[in-house]
């Protein structure tokens, strides 16, 4: 019997990983609740992802990088962090990488369709949409999933990428940190008057933050973070009120803002799996991991975690060995948790030091921007943003 691999969810982790394991040499069932045409061409979500030199490379790999148009994907020179209305800022840059930027920021829609159209170049990835898995079991001879239509797959190795949310993840018995931080992102395209230069800037303000993401000449993205009250308040005013109110929150510091596109509004929960694998089973992307997006690491450390997997799954299959096994499995969840449990604990840490308003909080902000001014914090902060680990 030739391996086979399951995976639930076609969001970028699982195309990502689908097209992996097909270039490993492994059949691939690929289970999307959404309708084809909503993965084949994906609405804008908002979502600007910073892709680090590391992801891009592996988007290559993939043979999806050469499929995003050259005029969506924007250059990532340098980024600045300011605290409260301070002029000091924190600045993080390429240095002597030779690299010339930080990275590149591309649509989340725009990744996700050139991911599904090099998936569909694989006559071994099966594509069965419009339908969501309902129930999965697991044992140490086979994996198995029901679907919503009654129907039942097995397979060698199944794979969970549905999401931090993942219903998957609870059925195969492993539990995961989640904190909802009763905060909202609220993010949308917006047209400038200054100059962003290529740098993203990002403001840790008393009762929200806000970042600004450059995309082509002139435009950016707007990012606001707020209790989530607010940013509904916020989300439900109409263009020209919303334009006025983020030229006021952004204090003018690149002009007039004025709404490009709808705001897109994103409940933040953070999540870390306890366990990344189960018999025959595994954890990908946010199902995983789900980061805070404030360091923009969620898609770059999911696609590095493909990329582990998928090596391991074709050298198993180079020695004839069985994909699904435990020990290959429990060699992923340990790379994966060694790369990305550094990075998930120290975004929570600067999340929880940077939007604490009380006093103590603001002092203890204070100095330790201070600190984090020292080249050898911000050397290892650029490299953490350039490289994802
Ligand atoms: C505002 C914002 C900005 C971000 N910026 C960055 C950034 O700059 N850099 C970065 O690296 N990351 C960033 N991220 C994170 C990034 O967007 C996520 O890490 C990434 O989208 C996760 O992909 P995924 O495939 O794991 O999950 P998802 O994209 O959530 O996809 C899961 C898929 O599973 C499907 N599904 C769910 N349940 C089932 C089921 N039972 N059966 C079948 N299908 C199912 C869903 O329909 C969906 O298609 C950002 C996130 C946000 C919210």
């Amino acid at each position: 019997m030739p391996h086979t691999a399951l995976i639930v969810g076609a969001g970028p982790a699982g195309l990502a990983l689908a097209i992996g394991f097909a270039k490993a040499g492994l059949a691939v069932t690929l289970i999307e609740r959404q309708e084809e045409e909503q993965i084949a061409d994906p609405a804008f979500d908002g979502r600007e992802i910073a892709l680090t030199h590391a992801s891009i490379a592996a988007l290559k790999r993939l043979d999806a990088w050469e499929r995003i148009a050259p005029d969506a994907i924007h250059s990532l020179a340098e980024a600045r962090v300011f605290n409260g209305t301070s002029p000091l800022a924190l600045s993080f840059d390429p240095g002597h990488t030779g690299a010339g930027r930080l990275g590149s920021l591309v649509s989340n829609c725009d990744i996700r369709r050139a991911l599904y159209e090099a998936a569909r170049e694989f006559p071994t990835i099966e594509l069965l949409t419009g339908q969501g898995v309902k129930r999965v079991s697991t044992n140490e001879h086979e994996a198995r999933v029901w679907l919503e239509n009654g129907t039942d797959h097995a397979a060698t190795l199944l794979i969970a990428a549905d999401s931090r949310f993942s219903a998957i993840r609870g059925q195969l018995g492993i539990p995961a940190r989640m904190n909802r931080l009763g905060k909202s992102m609220l993010v949308g395209r917006v047209a400038i008057e200054r100059d962003h230069r290529h740098f993203a800037t990002e403001w840790f303000d008393n009762g929200q933050t806000l970042a600004l993401l450059p995309l082509g000449e002139r435009q950016a993205s707007a990012v606001v973070t707020l209790p989530d009250g607010a940013t509904q308040r916020l989300a439900a005013l109409n263009c020209d009120a919303l334009s006025a109110e983020l030229t006021r929150r952004f204090a003018r510091r690149f002009g007039e803002m004025r709404m490009l596109t709808p705001l897109h509004l994103y409940p933040l929960t953070t999540a870390y799996a306890r366990r990344f694998v189960a018999p025959r089973a595994a954890l990908a992307g946010d199902a995983a991991v789900g980061m805070h997006p404030v360091t923009a690491h969620g898609f770059n450390l999911g696609l590095a975690g493909t990329e582990r997997l998928s090596r391991l799954v074709a050298s198993a299959l180079r020695r004839g060995v069985d994909p699904g096994n435990s020990d290959l499995l429990r060699r992923y969840q340990r790379e994966h948790r060694t790369v990305t449990w550094p990075l998930y604990a120290a975004t929570n840490a600067i999340v929880g030091l940077y939007t604490d308003d009380r006093p103590p909080g603001r002092l203890a902000r204070r100095l330790s921007f201070q600190a984090a001014r020292f080249a050898p914090a911000r050397k290892a902060v650029s490299r953490m943003l350039m490289q994802g680990a």
